[in-house]
């Protein structure tokens, strides 16, 4: 099992690493500089030099210019299910976060190797869930008489030592693609679920999809004694909420959504389910990255969308579907930062290196966290 992290020391960008968490920082080499004119050629000289022997995968809020390299875009539902598609590439790499690298290692055969090209690109969401947090909660449930009852769910933003703990008790792993399949399976397991880390996917699909109220959730805080719940309130929930939220999603107000309403007369709001239940109960239309793609896709030239995602994937719809009027929701929400961290040169960098037969970055999980880790997300794929 990979060491759990308790604490979360601030590392400064471009010293030291921390591979146990999601923040590694380290780059061990010479990165070509951000000003090389000859950047995109080098990667294209790189990739073609690699040829089969490389399999770039994408996520839709990754840069424009990394994006361009991808052999498949997706969210992380789709990159799951893809990474396993070319077993005879011995080089993945992963354009992501560590999470999702973490996730294709484990899904992909021994012989292959992946890259994640800045380990900078964590995700705050999975580190707000470590092991010995969720180690502990388990505790404070069992010490209420309730975790038999109890299925642990777990959003595919978690690490993997979190999936692993999810799998040894009976769990699955979920995204927002798939997430009321997922409550749906675990409710027919269990009377209750205990939903890591993100409490906004949670409550919104336990809410809006599958007829719980708000009072049937409660939010377990894992820097509280106990979470901050009685035992009383343990035992009345029917979800258990860690308090965990995207740091980009989670920035979008009730305020946003009235302000474009107000700016801009017969708007169409479509936010992401990772938003707060404020947001998402008085959006127009709710869904994963997939599928606010596809809606954008199929609406009308001339419709006006306000979208609550993330910037460079709403830029990226813009761009494609200059006939209609697709916009942020937020003027003051930025860049996913960690997502942002994998740019052109930190790309050229490990496919050159890959290139002369040098792998840097690797991502490994090791055998039993992995081992354990496969038996949630097999049952997320295999979910009905
Ligand atoms: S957008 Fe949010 S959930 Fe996704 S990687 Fe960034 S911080 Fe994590």
């Amino acid at each position: 099992m990979t060491t759990p992290v308790r604490d979360l020391p601030l590392l400064l960008l471009g010293t030291g690493s921390d591979p146990a968490s999601e923040r590694g920082v380290d780059c061990p080499g010479e990165l070509p500089p951000a000003s090389d004119p000859e950047l995109v050629e080098r990667a294209r000289a790189a990739k073609a030099a690699l040829g089969g022997e490389v399999f770039v995968l994408g996520h839709h809020y990754q840069r424009d210019e990394v994006i361009e390299f991808a052999d498949v875009t997706g969210d992380s539902f789709k990159l799951a299910q893809q990474a396993a598609a070319r077993p005879d590439a011995p080089y993945v790499v992963f354009c992501g976060v560590h999470f999702m690298a973490e996730s294709a290692d484990i899904l992909t055969a021994a012989h292959q190797q992946v890259v994640l090209p800045d380990l900078a690109a964590g995700c705050s969401m999975a580190d707000m869930a470590t092991f010995d947090q969720v180690e502990e909660c388990w505790e404070v449930l069992e010490d209420a008489g309730i975790a038999d009852d109890v299925v642990p769910v777990t959003y595919m933003n978690s690490s993997a030592d979190i999936k692993a703990f999810v799998g040894r008790h009976g769990g699955v792993v979920c995204t927002s693609s798939n997430a009321k399949r997922a409550l749906d399976w675990a409710y027919a397991k269990g009377s209750k679920v205990l939903f890591l880390p993100d409490q906004h996917l949670g409550r919104n699909t336990a809410v809006l999809e599958m007829g719980l109220s708000l009072d049937d959730c409660v939010v377990y805080s894992p820097h509280r004694p106990e979470g901050g719940l009685s035992g009383r309130q343990l035992r009345d929930a029917r979800m258990i909420l860690w308090r965990g939220h995207c740091s980009v999603h989670g920035r979008f107000s009730l305020d946003s959504v009235e302000d474009v309403r107000r700016r801009v007369p017969g708007v169409n709001v479509l936010v992401h389910p990772e938003c707060k239940h404020e947001v998402v109960t008085n959006a127009d239309q709710i869904g994963s990255t997939e599928y606010i793609i596809r809606t954008i896709e199929n609406a009308p030239s001339g419709s006006s969308w306000a979208v609550g995602t993330e910037l460079n994937l709403v830029r990226r719809l813009a761009n494609a579907h200059p006939d209609k009027n697709v916009m942020f929701l937020d003027k003051t929400v930025c860049f996913c930062s960690t997502m942002n961290r994998i740019d052109l040169p930190h790309l050229v960098w490990s496919l050159e290196s890959l290139a002369r037969g040098e792998v840097v970055n690797r991502i490994e999980v090791d055998p039993e966290t992995a081992h354990y880790a496969r038996v949630a997300l097999d049952q997320m794929l295999a979910l009905p």
